[in-house]
């Protein structure tokens, strides 16, 4: 017998091969499909774990991405917003890519106007109109993974932002125009 779990290494296996290093395009192109989209997540201010099949059939599950959308809620203020579908669609590439077995760890997901203002006023590095506040943004790090090599692998996608927080061990991955940028060290202690 061979469960969803299964279902979906198999396919994540099989879409990576061969596609690893492939240019942007290809590898956007080969998800356009009607393969199941799965995604596991730990956010570490919560302290809690998901793993949902968000995709299936053709289409975007509601009842999951409303999971998701309360997961990755502004912690500080208990605020839910949408995430947007193609930030997880991103996520979910980055871990077919990695191949990593182990759920993204989550430091930032949405963040209100009110939490993001007070985190830009303290100088951590946050912008003030930041796609965290949309929904499009969301800040990882990959257990077992080098922060240099989710970095580069998300550079790899060519599907938006990603920014590099060695400092703060994290990657930024938003789904606004593709543009890369690395905090300096001095000024790295808090969000991006
Ligand atoms: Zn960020």
């Amino acid at each position: 017998m061979i469960n969803r779990r299964n279902l979906i290494s198999l396919g994540s296996a099989a879409l990576s091969t061969g596609l690893v290093g492939a240019p942007a395009a290809a590898w956007s192109k080969a998800f356009v499909g009607h393969e199941p989209r799965a995604l596991a997540l730990h956010n570490l201010h919560t302290g809690e774990h998901i793993s949902v099949t968000y995709f299936q059939g053709g289409k975007y599950l509601h009842t999951a991405l409303s999971k998701v959308n309360h997961f990755l809620r502004d912690f500080r203020t208990g605020q839910v917003h949408q995430i947007q579908p193609g930030l997880l669609d991103v996520l979910h590439q980055l871990s077919a890519k990695l191949e990593t077995g182990q759920p993204f760890q989550v430091i930032s997901g949405y963040r209100s106007p009110k939490t993001n203002a007070r985190l830009a006023r303290s100088g951590s590095g946050v912008a003030h109109h930041s796609l965290h506040m949309q929904g499009k943004a969301i800040d990882i790090r990959a257990p077992g993974i080098e922060l240099s090599d989710l970095r580069d692998a998300a550079k790899g996608l060519g599907r938006g932002g990603v920014g590099y927080y060695p400092g703060s061990d994290f990657v930024h991955v938003d789904i606004g125009p593709v543009r890369h940028w690395e905090l300096e060290a001095h000024a790295d202690h808090g969000e991006g």
